[in-house]
Protein backbone atom coordinates (compact mmCIF):
# COMPACT_ATOMS: atom_id res chain seq x y z
CA UNK A 1 0.00 0.00 0.00
CA UNK A 2 1.51 3.34 -0.82
CA UNK A 3 1.81 6.08 1.55
CA UNK A 4 0.52 9.71 0.59
CA UNK A 5 2.40 12.75 1.13
CA UNK A 6 -0.20 16.25 1.55
CA UNK A 7 0.38 19.80 2.59
CA UNK A 8 -2.05 21.90 4.14
CA UNK A 9 -5.85 22.94 2.02
CA UNK A 10 -5.49 26.29 -0.34
CA UNK A 11 -2.25 24.48 -1.06
CA UNK A 12 0.75 26.80 -1.88
CA UNK A 13 3.99 26.23 -3.27
CA UNK A 14 5.54 24.94 -0.58
CA UNK A 15 2.47 22.44 0.22
CA UNK A 16 2.88 21.25 -3.34
CA UNK A 17 6.63 21.27 -3.97
CA UNK A 18 6.91 19.74 -0.63
CA UNK A 19 4.93 16.73 -1.00
CA UNK A 20 6.41 16.24 -4.34
CA UNK A 21 10.41 16.73 -3.12
CA UNK A 22 9.03 14.06 -0.20
CA UNK A 23 8.01 12.00 -1.99
CA UNK A 24 10.96 11.56 -3.89
CA UNK A 25 13.28 11.25 -1.62
CA UNK A 26 11.43 8.58 0.17
CA UNK A 27 10.75 6.71 -3.20
CA UNK A 28 15.38 6.93 -3.64
CA UNK A 29 14.58 5.23 0.67
CA UNK A 30 12.12 2.44 -0.74
CA UNK A 31 9.59 3.97 0.58
CA UNK A 32 6.63 3.81 -2.05
CA UNK A 33 5.29 7.45 -1.90
CA UNK A 34 2.48 9.05 -3.59
CA UNK A 35 2.19 13.05 -3.49
CA UNK A 36 -0.89 14.52 -3.12
CA UNK A 37 -2.85 17.84 -2.81
CA UNK A 38 -5.79 19.21 -1.60
CA UNK A 39 -7.48 21.36 -3.30
CA UNK A 40 -6.42 23.28 -7.13
CA UNK A 41 -2.44 25.17 -7.31
CA UNK A 42 -2.50 28.82 -7.31
CA UNK A 43 -0.80 30.68 -10.37
CA UNK A 44 2.08 30.81 -8.99
CA UNK A 45 2.72 27.19 -8.53
CA UNK A 46 1.08 26.06 -12.02
CA UNK A 47 4.33 28.67 -12.96
CA UNK A 48 7.20 26.65 -11.05
CA UNK A 49 5.74 23.35 -12.67
CA UNK A 50 5.44 24.39 -15.88
CA UNK A 51 9.15 25.66 -16.34
CA UNK A 52 10.28 22.48 -14.24
CA UNK A 53 8.44 20.25 -15.99
CA UNK A 54 7.31 19.26 -12.59
CA UNK A 55 4.18 16.52 -12.31
CA UNK A 56 0.87 17.96 -10.51
CA UNK A 57 0.39 15.56 -7.26
CA UNK A 58 -2.92 13.61 -7.31
CA UNK A 59 -5.90 15.43 -5.61
CA UNK A 60 -7.16 13.57 -2.82
CA UNK A 61 -8.66 14.84 0.18
CA UNK A 62 -10.22 12.19 2.28
CA UNK A 63 -7.60 9.80 4.42
CA UNK A 64 -9.05 7.69 6.51
CA UNK A 65 -7.34 4.18 6.62
CA UNK A 66 -4.01 5.69 4.70
CA UNK A 67 -0.20 6.26 5.75
CA UNK A 68 0.42 9.71 5.11
CA UNK A 69 3.39 11.90 5.55
CA UNK A 70 2.56 15.96 6.61
CA UNK A 71 4.54 18.42 5.41
CA UNK A 72 3.48 22.28 5.81
CA UNK A 73 1.30 22.34 8.85
CA UNK A 74 0.51 20.28 11.59
CA UNK A 75 -3.11 22.23 12.26
CA UNK A 76 -6.20 20.67 11.94
CA UNK A 77 -8.17 23.33 10.91
CA UNK A 78 -6.27 23.28 7.65
CA UNK A 79 -5.76 19.20 7.57
CA UNK A 80 -8.77 16.66 5.24
CA UNK A 81 -11.65 16.40 8.11
CA UNK A 82 -10.45 12.58 8.48
CA UNK A 83 -7.00 12.70 9.06
CA UNK A 84 -7.37 11.96 12.49
CA UNK A 85 -8.05 8.66 11.05
CA UNK A 86 -5.10 7.82 9.04
CA UNK A 87 -1.63 6.78 10.47
CA UNK A 88 0.34 9.97 10.36
CA UNK A 89 4.14 8.18 9.74
CA UNK A 90 5.86 11.67 9.44
CA UNK A 91 5.72 15.40 9.19
CA UNK A 92 8.11 18.12 7.75
CA UNK A 93 6.74 21.30 9.26
CA UNK A 94 8.29 25.03 9.79
CA UNK A 95 5.38 26.41 11.52
CA UNK A 96 4.20 26.73 14.92
CA UNK A 97 3.15 23.32 16.41
CA UNK A 98 -0.29 22.55 16.01
CA UNK A 99 -3.01 20.17 17.34
CA UNK A 100 -2.42 17.04 15.05
CA UNK A 101 -2.19 14.15 17.55
CA UNK A 102 -1.15 10.58 16.31
CA UNK A 103 -1.58 7.14 17.72
CA UNK A 104 1.88 5.33 16.74
CA UNK A 105 5.92 7.17 17.14
CA UNK A 106 6.25 9.45 14.05
CA UNK A 107 9.28 10.37 12.04
CA UNK A 108 9.33 14.43 12.88
CA UNK A 109 11.26 17.44 11.39
CA UNK A 110 10.35 20.33 12.48
CA UNK A 111 12.03 23.38 12.78
CA UNK A 112 12.07 27.04 12.92
CA UNK A 113 13.25 28.20 9.21
CA UNK A 114 11.18 29.80 6.35
CA UNK A 115 10.25 27.29 4.20
CA UNK A 116 9.10 23.17 4.40
CA UNK A 117 11.64 22.33 1.50
CA UNK A 118 14.40 23.98 3.36
CA UNK A 119 14.18 21.23 5.30
CA UNK A 120 13.67 18.60 3.08
CA UNK A 121 16.50 19.86 1.32
CA UNK A 122 18.80 18.85 4.70
CA UNK A 123 17.01 15.62 4.58
CA UNK A 124 18.34 14.83 1.20
CA UNK A 125 21.30 15.82 2.33
CA UNK A 126 21.07 13.56 5.71
CA UNK A 127 20.61 10.68 3.75
CA UNK A 128 22.82 11.09 0.78
CA UNK A 129 20.27 11.43 -1.69
CA UNK A 130 20.99 13.03 -5.03
CA UNK A 131 18.56 15.98 -6.02
CA UNK A 132 17.52 16.28 -9.99
CA UNK A 133 18.45 19.04 -11.57
CA UNK A 134 14.44 19.74 -12.20
CA UNK A 135 13.45 19.10 -8.64
CA UNK A 136 16.12 21.47 -7.01
CA UNK A 137 14.36 24.12 -9.37
CA UNK A 138 11.00 23.89 -7.76
CA UNK A 139 12.45 23.21 -4.27
CA UNK A 140 14.68 26.69 -4.63
CA UNK A 141 11.04 28.34 -6.05
CA UNK A 142 9.49 27.12 -3.16
CA UNK A 143 11.47 28.54 -0.51
CA UNK A 144 11.83 31.50 -2.46
CA UNK A 145 8.31 32.01 -2.19
CA UNK A 146 7.98 31.52 1.61
CA UNK A 147 10.54 33.55 2.20
CA UNK A 148 9.85 36.39 -0.03
CA UNK A 149 13.06 36.30 -2.45
CA UNK A 150 14.45 36.50 1.47
CA UNK A 151 12.93 39.86 2.48
CA UNK A 152 10.73 38.15 5.17
CA UNK A 153 11.24 38.08 8.80
CA UNK A 154 10.97 34.33 8.62
CA UNK A 155 13.95 33.93 6.36
CA UNK A 156 16.99 31.65 8.10
CA UNK A 157 21.11 31.63 7.12
CA UNK A 158 19.23 27.53 6.73
CA UNK A 159 17.33 29.11 4.06
CA UNK A 160 19.47 31.34 1.65
CA UNK A 161 22.08 28.19 2.15
CA UNK A 162 19.84 25.88 0.71
CA UNK A 163 18.18 28.37 -2.29
CA UNK A 164 22.33 28.81 -3.31
CA UNK A 165 22.79 25.34 -3.18
CA UNK A 166 19.81 24.23 -5.25
CA UNK A 167 20.23 27.19 -7.53
CA UNK A 168 23.63 25.06 -8.30
CA UNK A 169 22.18 22.07 -8.80
CA UNK A 170 19.76 23.64 -11.22
CA UNK A 171 22.25 25.21 -12.87
CA UNK A 172 20.40 28.61 -12.49
CA UNK A 173 22.50 31.72 -12.07
CA UNK A 174 20.26 34.59 -11.61
CA UNK A 175 17.81 32.95 -8.40
CA UNK A 176 16.58 36.42 -7.72
CA UNK A 177 15.55 36.99 -10.90
CA UNK A 178 13.37 34.13 -11.30
CA UNK A 179 12.23 35.16 -7.94
CA UNK A 180 11.09 37.97 -9.33
CA UNK A 181 9.64 36.21 -12.16
CA UNK A 182 7.49 34.12 -9.73
CA UNK A 183 6.36 37.21 -8.07
CA UNK A 184 5.18 39.20 -11.06
CA UNK A 185 2.83 35.50 -12.13
CA UNK A 186 1.50 35.52 -8.40
CA UNK A 187 0.80 39.44 -9.05
CA UNK A 188 -1.55 39.21 -12.08
CA UNK A 189 -5.08 38.89 -10.25
CA UNK A 190 -6.47 40.75 -13.33
CA UNK A 191 -9.06 37.58 -14.16
CA UNK A 192 -9.87 36.30 -10.81
CA UNK A 193 -13.10 35.80 -8.61
CA UNK A 194 -13.55 37.47 -5.39
CA UNK A 195 -13.32 33.99 -3.93
CA UNK A 196 -10.41 32.91 -5.72
CA UNK A 197 -8.73 35.64 -4.77
CA UNK A 198 -9.81 35.65 -0.87
CA UNK A 199 -8.84 31.86 -0.53
CA UNK A 200 -6.09 31.84 -2.87
CA UNK A 201 -3.40 31.85 -0.04
CA UNK A 202 -6.19 31.41 3.15
CA UNK A 203 -5.87 29.57 6.56
CA UNK A 204 -8.25 29.33 9.37
CA UNK A 205 -7.14 29.95 13.31
CA UNK A 206 -8.76 28.37 16.13
CA UNK A 207 -8.03 31.23 18.47
CA UNK A 208 -9.72 30.57 22.36
CA UNK A 209 -13.23 29.35 21.36
CA UNK A 210 -13.42 31.68 18.17
CA UNK A 211 -12.27 31.15 14.25
CA UNK A 212 -10.82 33.28 12.24
CA UNK A 213 -9.96 33.56 8.95
CA UNK A 214 -6.67 35.08 7.83
CA UNK A 215 -6.12 35.47 3.81
CA UNK A 216 -2.80 36.97 2.08
CA UNK A 217 -1.79 37.95 -1.47
CA UNK A 218 1.76 38.78 -1.93
CA UNK A 219 2.35 41.20 -4.91
CA UNK A 220 4.58 43.40 -6.60
CA UNK A 221 2.31 46.65 -6.53
CA UNK A 222 -0.60 47.25 -4.42
CA UNK A 223 -2.50 49.21 -7.18
CA UNK A 224 -3.44 46.09 -8.84
CA UNK A 225 -6.19 45.70 -6.25
CA UNK A 226 -7.47 49.31 -6.28
CA UNK A 227 -10.64 48.39 -8.18
CA UNK A 228 -11.11 45.21 -6.42
CA UNK A 229 -11.14 46.05 -2.55
CA UNK A 230 -14.90 46.61 -2.55
CA UNK A 231 -15.14 42.74 -4.31
CA UNK A 232 -12.75 41.56 -1.30
CA UNK A 233 -14.88 42.89 1.41
CA UNK A 234 -18.00 41.89 0.08
CA UNK A 235 -16.59 37.94 -0.35
CA UNK A 236 -15.26 38.49 2.86
CA UNK A 237 -18.50 39.27 4.79
CA UNK A 238 -19.71 35.87 2.84
CA UNK A 239 -16.98 33.46 3.95
CA UNK A 240 -17.22 35.20 7.56
CA UNK A 241 -20.92 34.11 7.72
CA UNK A 242 -20.66 30.89 5.37
CA UNK A 243 -17.66 29.43 7.65
CA UNK A 244 -19.06 31.07 11.03
CA UNK A 245 -15.91 32.89 11.84
CA UNK A 246 -15.52 35.77 14.62
CA UNK A 247 -13.40 37.68 11.51
CA UNK A 248 -11.88 37.73 8.47
CA UNK A 249 -8.36 39.56 7.38
CA UNK A 250 -6.45 40.07 4.03
CA UNK A 251 -3.54 41.23 3.84
CA UNK A 252 -2.50 42.66 0.89
CA UNK A 253 1.06 42.59 1.19
CA UNK A 254 3.80 44.72 -0.72
CA UNK A 255 6.92 42.78 -1.37
CA UNK A 256 8.96 45.51 -3.08
CA UNK A 257 7.67 48.77 -0.90
CA UNK A 258 7.81 45.56 2.31
CA UNK A 259 3.80 46.22 4.06
CA UNK A 260 0.85 44.78 4.15
CA UNK A 261 -2.62 46.79 4.36
CA UNK A 262 -5.09 44.64 5.90
CA UNK A 263 -8.49 44.34 5.69
CA UNK A 264 -10.64 43.42 8.31
CA UNK A 265 -14.48 42.42 8.57
CA UNK A 266 -14.99 41.38 12.42
CA UNK A 267 -17.37 40.94 15.22
CA UNK A 268 -14.88 43.25 16.90
CA UNK A 269 -12.72 45.33 15.47
CA UNK A 270 -11.24 46.21 18.63
CA UNK A 271 -9.22 43.32 19.10
CA UNK A 272 -7.33 44.24 15.48
CA UNK A 273 -6.53 47.91 16.53
CA UNK A 274 -5.45 46.64 19.80
CA UNK A 275 -3.43 43.55 18.45
CA UNK A 276 -1.60 46.31 16.11
CA UNK A 277 -1.71 49.53 18.12
CA UNK A 278 -3.34 50.84 15.10
CA UNK A 279 -6.30 52.67 14.02
CA UNK A 280 -8.68 51.23 11.65
CA UNK A 281 -9.97 53.40 8.79
CA UNK A 282 -12.71 51.61 7.21
CA UNK A 283 -11.90 48.51 8.04
CA UNK A 284 -8.33 49.14 6.72
CA UNK A 285 -5.17 49.74 8.27
CA UNK A 286 -1.47 50.03 7.17
CA UNK A 287 1.24 47.70 8.63
CA UNK A 288 5.01 49.20 7.75
CA UNK A 289 7.58 46.21 7.15
CA UNK A 290 4.84 43.18 7.59
CA UNK A 291 5.20 40.38 5.54
CA UNK A 292 4.37 37.14 7.77
CA UNK A 293 1.47 36.16 8.75
CA UNK A 294 2.85 33.68 11.20
CA UNK A 295 5.52 35.88 12.48
CA UNK A 296 4.25 39.22 12.16
CA UNK A 297 0.18 38.96 12.27
CA UNK A 298 -1.17 35.60 14.19
CA UNK A 299 1.21 35.52 17.52
CA UNK A 300 -0.40 39.05 18.02
CA UNK A 301 -3.79 37.94 17.56
CA UNK A 302 -3.83 34.70 19.43
CA UNK A 303 -3.07 36.49 23.25
CA UNK A 304 -6.35 38.68 22.90
CA UNK A 305 -8.65 36.01 21.97
MG1 LIG B 1 2.24 26.82 3.31
MG1 LIG C 1 5.67 26.74 4.02
MG1 LIG D 1 3.30 32.15 2.33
Amino acid sequence: MSTYILGHTNPDSDSIIGAISLAYLKNQLAEDCIAARQGEISPETKFILEKFGGKLPLLKTSYAGEKVYIVDTTDLAILPKDILKATVLGVVDHHKLGDLTTSTPLECWIRPVGCSNTIIKEMFDFYSVKIPKELAGMMMCAILSDTVIFKSPTCTKADTKAVKELAKIASIEDYKKLGMEMFIVKSAVGDATARELTTRDYKEFDMGSHKIGVGQLEVVDLSVFDDKKEMLFEDMKKLKEQNNLHGVIILLTDIMIEGSQLLVVSDDESIIEKAFNKKLENHEMWLEGVLSRKKQIIPFLQPLF
